[in-house]
């Protein structure tokens, strides 16, 4: 009988031990998730170099002020290759 309370102890030990190791994963999971996005959102909030002329780029700025460049390379990688299609 005592080797059945034992068996039923160790049992709900090792599904309350299972059960926390698995919130604490998602838990984290999520915590870590929106730690990630709050980095990347305070690291978008930064002045950034401009690529061409080394001016600093304001967040809000979608071009540079200084030599007029796109913040965005990508943007005139799409743009000179629409205008090499169009011709
Ligand atoms: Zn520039």
């Amino acid at each position: 009988m005592s080797v059945l309370i034992v068996f039923l102890v160790i049992a709900v030990f090792t599904v309350v031990i299972v059960g926390m190791v698995v919130h604490m994963v998602a838990f984290g999971s999520v915590f870590w998730l929106i730690a990630r996005k709050v980095s990347d959102a305070a690291e978008a909030q930064k002045p950034k170099p401009c690529e061409f002329c080394g001016g600093t780029l304001l967040p809000e700025a979608t071009a540079c002020d200084a030599c007029g460049a796109p913040r965005d390379p990508k943007q005139v990688a799409a743009r000179s290759t629409s205008q090499n299609s169009a011709r």
